[in-house]
């Protein structure tokens, strides 16, 4: 699976972006990623290095990041999250177990909010909801 946009793409867009995330160290990295793209334009292999010098600063490895996902979605297969008439929307927790201390059976991880909780099969009461903080 290769990315429609390359990090050479990435590095043309962000320069005029360049004052807003970094302010004064704007300049340094903007002549850095100019000097890659010069030498990108004469057939080095530069990616490397714009990711070195876009990753060093986190708003512009945050820029990089978004914009390079960005591009994934938009090559994927969009679906319009609909949730389910009659479902509660309260979240459901991500983890339940049985409430027998020292049980060994594994908990049980929901995939769906509609799906049902089991029991334990050992004491035969019903999982509860474990917060894992
Ligand atoms: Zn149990």
């Amino acid at each position: 699976m290769s990315p429609a946009i390359s990090i050479l793409d990435v590095a043309r867009e962000i320069l005029p972006e360049l004052p807003k995330l970094l302010g004064e160290d704007a300049a340094a990295v903007r002549q850095e990623l100019t000097n890659l793209l010069a030498r990108a334009h004469s057939g080095k292999a530069v990616d490397h290095e714009i990711r070195v010098v876009l990753g060093k600063n986190p708003a512009t490895d945050r820029w990089k990041r978004d914009r390079l996902r960005e591009n994934d979605a938009d090559g994927g297969d969009e679906k319009s999250y609909q949730p389910l008439p009659g479902l509660r929307s309260t979240p459901r927790a991500v983890k339940y177990a049985c409430p027998v201390s020292g049980c060994n059976t594994p908990p049980w991880f929901p995939i769906d909010a509609g799906d049902e909780i089991p029991s334990c099969e050992i004491h035969g009461v019903p999982f509860e909801a474990v917060s894992d903080d």
